[in-house]
């Protein structure tokens, strides 16, 4: 047994724990968990623990459905949500899976991850991210489809904070910190009901980990502040959808790759060229920021969400921002993906932003000059005559364009990529038959 197993063992013995939760995420970017005693993780550690595999979304074909989970122990922490009398009695681990010969799974979204990173390593650079997570609170989340009720007003109205739930992001961050995940900024978002909660930045994998404990979190939290979380795109047809834009860095041991204090953008060649890898990659993976048919309702003109595949400093409506850069702060340049919805599976998005930075960087594309114009100011004709490309604008547009990507196919593996393509398939062709009210109410007198 390593160190880090030790540390876990002695730890779950000296805080009495009862119950350690091992999670894992299926392709959708569920999380799934399951639950062993202290007992068991000697043999969890050296044996992983056996599960069937079929029953997780889009891990195995039912004749191979064997497959292992394996405790990460770096990922050991305990749940302070989870406790008696302020006393916790559980604790949870990432796991990575394999299969029944030991190999890891190509369909474990972590693999996936690991695999990009270690191309990416294979250059000489760590790729380090941070996310601006954006959700609601809401009242109720109603199963009936009708229209949940925000559980604060925004600020539109006196005592906006004495709502719902005053003191959802204190405790959230509270609880966020006690597992050690950093929080950087925190504040009400646009829309009635709607937070956002920016975590401090940390390795591509760690970070992935940390977002699908984030999600959990939240959620638990609100319960205990008598309302509900929810991370769907978009909820509500008139306000903005909820993003989770994402800066990228690439580092060269402790220097930032992508910073040149020459440079008009601070930004260097590497910078340049991992940029353009995401421009030209965008319309291909945008299937995988926006894994959903609801994600479509959010990109459109005017919402600060991104149509169009552009590039910016200050301009908001651009696919990529490189925020201002300030003096003194070389280690903070980045850049600021600006695609993705808090509905996406943060491995599998991290995997592909990365691996089409990289391949910008390998290739040596060329950056296409940044653009100015607020792109919710220009007319489509103009659009066209300034020779932007245009973002998919649904699930099937989004599907059809990585369908034909061979870097996504590279990216995802062949059984990721196969799987996500059926699932989401199924998925469009489901929504595609519905007629929905809106079309009743526009057509029925025709
Ligand atoms: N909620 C906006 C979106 O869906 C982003 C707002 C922001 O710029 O933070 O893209
Ligand atoms: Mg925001
Ligand atoms: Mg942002």
């Amino acid at each position: 047994m390593d160190r880090q197993q030790q540390f876990v063992l002695r730890t779950l013995e000296e805080r009495d724990i009862r119950f350690v939760r091992l999670w894992f995420t299926d392709v959708l970017g569920y999380l799934k968990s399951v639950a062993v005693a202290p007992a068991e993780l000697e043999g969890a550690f050296a044996n992983g623990i056996g599960f069937d595999g079929s029953a997780i979304e889009g891990y195995a074909r039912v004749h191979e459905s064997d497959m292992i989970a394996k405790p990460d122990p770096s990922t050991f922490q305990v749940l302070p949500w989870e406790a008696d009398e302020g006393r916790s009695y559980s604790a949870r681990m990432f796991c990575d899976i394999a299969m029944p010969d030991g190999s890891p799974s190509w369909a474990d979204p972590r693999h996936v991850l690991r695999r990009v990173m270690q191309e990416a390593a294979g250059m000489g650079f760590t790729c380090y991210v941070h996310p601006e997570i954006e959700f609601f609170l809401l009242k109720d989340l109603p199963e009936d489809g009708s229209e949940p009720e925000p559980a604060d007003r925004g600020g539109f109205f006196d005592q906006a904070s004495h709502d719902a739930a005053p003191h959802f992001r204190r405790r959230a961050i509270d609880t966020l910190e006690a597992m050690g995940i950093s929080v950087e900024f925190s504040h009400h978002e646009g829309a009635p009901g709607q937070q956002e909660i920016d975590l401090r930045y940390a390795d591509a994998l760690t970070m992935a980990d940390n977002i699908m404990s984030f999600r959990y979190v939240v959620k638990e939290v609100a319960l205990t502040q008598g309302v509900r979380a929810s991370f769907m795109p978009k909820p509500f047809p008139d306000q903005p959808g909820s993003a989770m834009h994402t800066h990228f860095s690439l580092f060269e041991g402790e220097s930032n790759a992508f910073y040149d204090a020459d440079d008009e953008y601070q930004m260097s060649a590497t910078g340049k060229a991992f940029l353009a890898g995401v421009l030209r990659h965008a319309p291909e993976i945008t299937a995988v920021s926006c894994q959903w048919v609801n994600s479509y309702k959010r990109l459109v003109i005017g919402e600060e969400a991104p149509t169009l595949v552009s590039w910016g400093q200050a301009n908001r409506s651009a696919l990529v921002r490189v925020p201002n850069y300030s003096p003194g702060r070389s280690a903070s340049q980045r850049i600021e993906f600006r695609l993705p919805d808090s509905g996406t599976n943060p491995y599998l998005l991290f995997a592909v932003v990365i691996a089409a930075g990289l391949r910008g960087i390998r290739d040596g594309y060329e950056l296409p000059p940044a653009t100015s114009e607020d792109i919710a100011l220009v007319s489509d004709a103009e659009r066209r005559a300034l020779g932007y490309t245009k973002l998919p604008g649904s699930l099937e547009a989004a599907l059809n364009a990585m369908e034909n990507s061979e870097l996504v196919a590279e990216a995802l593996g062949e059984h990721v990529f196969d799987y996500f393509l059926r699932n989401k398939k199924a998925e469009w062709e489901a929504y595609r038959r519905q007629v929905t009210p809106y079309e009743l109410k526009r057509y029925l007198s025709l």
